[in-house]
């Protein structure tokens, strides 16, 4: 699973500022559809050597608030769920009051933590980290989280300092013995702990075990009509869970975790309820993953048809960049639609681990252009040569051409629209890569 790793700090450090820099993506799908809230306090970061999970506890707030702020439960979660802890401090502040309060503490947390001294841009960076020293954590660590500054070296420095368990990299090398992962995520009562027992109940479980802690999700290996499966259940297996566990139970960076390791992601709506914030949220962390969705529309029966329509008309406008994925209508309590969903699975993986031949994209390229040439930049059209795919789940297809940094986001969409629909890749995103010269 990935690592977990939590920033904490007084208000204005730069928390946010670091966390955005950590979860910056390649594309800029998500950010492009408004009405899509992004959670910012989870995000997966990809600067560094591997995946991890970074969490931003946002608000302990000032000395009497802190105290207490940090006793609050999200909080107290966060940094129970942490495998390393990073306590910003702010350079041009130096050392204060509040962050001496904080420290005490964090370190009867007794977690391994680190000591980040923040905008280290705005002063010589040897007298900002001096004043720290006294904080007693030893040597702190200087960065610039808006310049970039000393960033990779942190990760790099807490990725050293994380047990072996938590880096190893074992899902991706065994993709033969457990056959497709599936995730199955979905806001709490979505129907999740349903559907997972409905899945099971109708195929053969191969083995079991139980997980050692309550943090790390469920790994179950089933099989069904020859072929394997894992599923990865956040929710709590065979629990017949009463109402007020949901929330509970439910947990972001379980989600998040399930989601990295899976290749398909089963997203499970409840539609009596309706599609809410939470549902955008978590789907933009799908999309953000790459991996490939088949979208659960839950608790379908005793829905009368005004109901169902708006099921519908919410599903295009708030989910609208979902619009690649299968929208399958279920009933995980009466099993209606279920022995489907696991189709649906199958074909989206297949999809998203497709080969594609170079002349076939270069080919699909050259027609895209054709039909819808890339502006001028600074009076030079932009040149789009040839394509080839550079990787799976999610497919990847690399362009080659020139000042392929200039390809607005438009353009870049219409590009990705055109292969698409082209390759019939349903239940799977598409990832565009753009090399410039040769
Ligand atoms: P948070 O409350 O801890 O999440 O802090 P924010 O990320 O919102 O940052 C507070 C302010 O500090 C913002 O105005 C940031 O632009 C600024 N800031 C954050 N990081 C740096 C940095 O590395 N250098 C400088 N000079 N300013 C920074
Ligand atoms: P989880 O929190 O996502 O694991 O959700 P659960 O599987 O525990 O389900 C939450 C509640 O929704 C339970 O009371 C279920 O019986 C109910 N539920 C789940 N699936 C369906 C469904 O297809 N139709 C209806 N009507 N209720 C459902």
């Amino acid at each position: 699973m990935l690592p977990v790793i939590t920033l904490i700090g007084r208000p204005n450090v730069g928390k946010s500022t670091l966390f955005n820099r950590l979860t910056r993506t390649r594309d800029a799908l998500v950010a492009d559809f408004p009405g899509l809230t992004r959670d910012r306090q989870y995000g997966v970061g990809r600067i560094g050597p591997s995946p991890y999970i970074i969490v931003d506890t946002g608000g302990i707030g000032t000395l009497a608030e802190g105290v207490e702020a940090l006793m609050e439960r999200q909080v107290q979660r966060a940094v129970e769920e942490a495998d390393h802890l990073l306590f910003l401090v702010d350079a041009k502040d130096g050392c204060t009051p509040e962050d001496m309060e904080i420290v005490e503490r964090l370190r009867r947390l007794g977690k391994p933590l680190s000591l980040v001294v923040n905008k280290s841009d705005t002063t010589d960076p040897s007298l900002a980290v001096a004043d720290f020293h006294q904080l007693g954590l030893g040597d702190p660590w200087a960065v610039s989280a808006t310049q970039g500054l000393g960033v990779r070296g942190l990760i790099d420095h807490v990725f050293a300092q994380l047990p072996e368990s938590e880096t190893d990299e074992n899902a991706s090398d065994s993709d033969e013995d457990q056959g497709v992962r599936v995730a199955v995520v979905g806001r709490p009562n979505a129907g999740k702990s349903t559907l997972i027992n409905r899945l099971l109940g109708e195929e053969r479980l191969v083995t079991f075990d139980s997980p050692g802690t309550t943090r790390d999700s469920i790994f179950v290996p089933f099989e069904r009509l020859g072929r394997r499966y894992t599923l990865i259940d956040t929710a709590g297996l065979r629990r017949r869970a009463r109402v007020q566990d949901a929330i509970e139970k439910f947990s972001v960076i379980k989600t998040l975790q399930a989601i990295e390791e899976a290749n398909v992601v089963i997203l499970v709506i409840d539609a009596h309820e309706g599609i809410g914030e939470q549902d955008a949220t978590l789907a933009g962390h799908v999309i953000e993953s790459g991996r490939a969705v088949v979208v659960a529309i839950n608790k379908w029966d005793g829905l009368d048809p005004d109901q169902r329509e708006r099921v519908r008309d919410q599903f295009s406008r708030k989910l609208a960049f979902l619009d690649f994925a299968k929208l399958h209508r279920v009933s995980a309590l009466h099993g209606s639609g279920v022995g489907l969903l696991l189709d649906e699975v199958d074909q989206a993986y297949a999809n998203a681990t497709r080969d594609l031949a170079t002349p076939e994209l270069t080919r699909l390229l050259e027609s895209a252009v054709q039909e819808h040439q890339p502006p001028l930049v600074k009076g030079r059209r932009i040149k789009l040569r040839y394509a080839h795919q550079g990787g799976r789940n999610p497919p990847i297809v690399v362009i080659h051409g020139n000042q392929t940094d200039e390809v607005p986001e438009s353009y870049r969409r219409y590009l990705i629209n055109r292969f698409r629909k082209a390759l019939d890749l349903l239940g799977t995103p598409l990832r565009l890569e753009f090399k410039s010269g040769s």
